[in-house]
């Protein structure tokens, strides 16, 4: 898939390293920086890794001051920076380019200050999502966002990315629950934005933030929304003979006011591959899985179950079972979150992220399986339904570039059919690299001018994160002619 163009690396840039090396160490400290070759190569590709790029240098600051020495000793001097987290993202999205420093801000990853009373916490952003959960569950309470790395990804990728995951549907995506964060602009300026209260004056920043892929500024610190955990959840595990059957079952649930904490979907493959790695008790004989949690007391939780179970019944499930311990559904949630994980031990996969409207979904699937058939390629199916956020995995064989290609091919017509039944390019996982030269297909050259004058408005030498989300050809230069 290495077919997609990048910026070829400016070498003057590259004839600067040592001169860049030392004005970094100057700006942090050289114990923060990493020039070496083997130190730099862990950074050099995310989760996408089809895609590599050995970056300038690599800097692990400690505090937000650190961060923003640096942004104003690159800003000063032109060079391009890439913000990093954990380096989890499937878009692409952290690659770095062989004339940018990556910023990976891992180590500030304290918890600062849990106010319960007011149910936020305040943490440094390079603390990993599950960190957060784990910091206040003590008291009962969590951070609701759950993506399936959670246990790796930091609460700095899930802001730019906007993430999501299975609990997303009830109590929302990252941008619904982050109240207020602290950013370094590129010039080293450091702001606030939101804070601990529901609404600020002026324009709504912090919500043009979330979700803005680390081209904006790099994020330091955030308040997250904390949640008190529900007395019980339990899931339901519900077998169906087709997709169009389950999909109808899922809009017939959400269309009945009863929102569940999850609904999640698999189809054939996918349940054979997670139950075979996590003996999740998934049943093997249906030829679509639905994983539905509702949450509660107890009494709440049965009355929910036997009304879903009503309103499934018009779908013939061939399946019904309900969890009956907190270890089986801890088993089923593990089957489903570490599916990627299960399949990547099967084949190369290629993960495609687009929203649909909910009652598109049985027609969808169908074209998913027809464009995989046409590619010879074989396809697994999981995601968020309720959602409405699907993740088709093209498996194929990374040797083979003509295979590689051919999978390219399909989820470029996977994602343009999401666009075209009026759903969108990405649910969760963000443009990056990935879904860059696709953008037209959603956005006109107006609506793409229009986001790329909000980035220069943020960093005005276009340095941040830069080979990303917008296609290459339509760069600021040609953009402010044509808006
Ligand atoms: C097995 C697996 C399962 C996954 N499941 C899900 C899922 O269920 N839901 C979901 O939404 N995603 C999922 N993802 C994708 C990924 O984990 C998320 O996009 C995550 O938010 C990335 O976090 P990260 O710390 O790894 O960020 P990185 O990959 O390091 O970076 C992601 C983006 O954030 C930017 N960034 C990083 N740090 C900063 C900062 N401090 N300031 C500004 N920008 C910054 C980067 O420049 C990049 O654009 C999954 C990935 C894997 C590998």
């Amino acid at each position: 898939m290495a077919h997609i163009a990048l910026p070829e690396p400016d070498q003057g840039t590259l004839a600067r390293r040592a001169e860049i090396l030392a004005g970094l160490a100057a700006a942090v400290g050289a114990d923060r920086v990493i020039g070496d070759e083997d130190g730099r190569r862990a950074y050099e590709t995310d989760a996408l890794t089809a895609y590599r790029r050995m970056p300038l240098a690599v800097v692990l600051p400690r505090t937000t001051e650190e961060v923003a020495s640096v942004l104003r000793y690159c800003s000063r001097n032109s060079i391009k920076v890439v913000p990093r987290g954990a380096g989890t993202s499937l878009a692409g999205g952290a690659l770095p380019g062989e004339d940018t420093v990556v910023v990976c801000i891992t180590k500030l990853n304290r918890v600062l200050e849990i106010d319960y009373e007011n149910r936020a916490a305040r943490v440094e952003a390079g603390i990993t999502n599950l960190a957060i959960s784990a910091a206040v569950s003590e008291r009962g309470f969590f951070y609701a966002p759950d993506p399936s790395s959670q246990l790796a990804c930091t609460l700095a990728g899930n802001i730019a990315m906007n993430s999501g995951g299975a609990h997303c549907l009830k109590y929302g995506v990252t941008t619904n629950n982050i109240l207020g964060l602290r950013m370094v602009m590129m010039d080293g300026e450091i702001v606030d934005l939101g804070g601990q209260h529901l609404d600020a004056p002026g324009y709504d920043l912090l919500a043009l933030v979330v979700g803005s892929e680390g081209q904006f500024g790099i994020v330091t610190e955030a308040t997250v929304r904390i949640l008190r955990a529900a007395e019980g959840a339990r899931p339901l595990l519900m077998g169906f003979a087709s997709a169009e059957a389950a999909g109808s079952a899922v809009a017939a649930i959400m269309s009945s006011g009863i929102i569940p904490v999850a609904i999640e979907y698999m189809d054939k493959p996918a349940i054979h591959i997670c139950e075979e790695f996590s003996k999740a008790g998934y049943p093997m004989d249906v030829e679509a899985l639905l994983i539905v949690e509702v949450e509660g007391s107890e009494t709440e939780i049965a009355d929910l179950i036997e009304r879903i179970v009503a309103i499934v019944a018009p779908f013939k499930p061939q399946s019904m079972k309900v969890s009956q311990s907190a270890a089986e559904s801890a088993r089923i949630w593990r089957g489903r979150k570490s599916a990627f994980g299960a399949i990547g031990r099967i084949s190369e996969y290629y993960c495609m992220d687009g929203t649909i409207p909910l009652g598109r979904l049985p027609e969808v699937l169908a074209r998913i399986t027809e464009i995989c058939a046409h590619h010879a390629l074989r396809v697994a199916n999981i995601f968020h339904a309720g959602d409405g956020n699907l993740h088709p995995l093209i498996l194929y064989d990374a040797n083979d570039p003509e295979q590689s290609s051919r999978a390219e091919l399909a989820g470029a017509e996977i994602l343009k059919l999401c666009v075209e039944v009026g759903g969108c390019l990405t649910g969760e996982h963000g443009v990056g690299i990935e879904k860059r030269d696709l953008m037209r297909v959603q956005f006109s050259d107006k609506d793409l001018a229009l986001q790329m004058s909000i980035k220069t408005v943020f960093d005005p030498q276009w340095l941040l994160n830069t080979a990303k989300v917008f296609p290459l050809d339509g760069r600021p230069p040609v953009i402010s002619e044509a808006a």
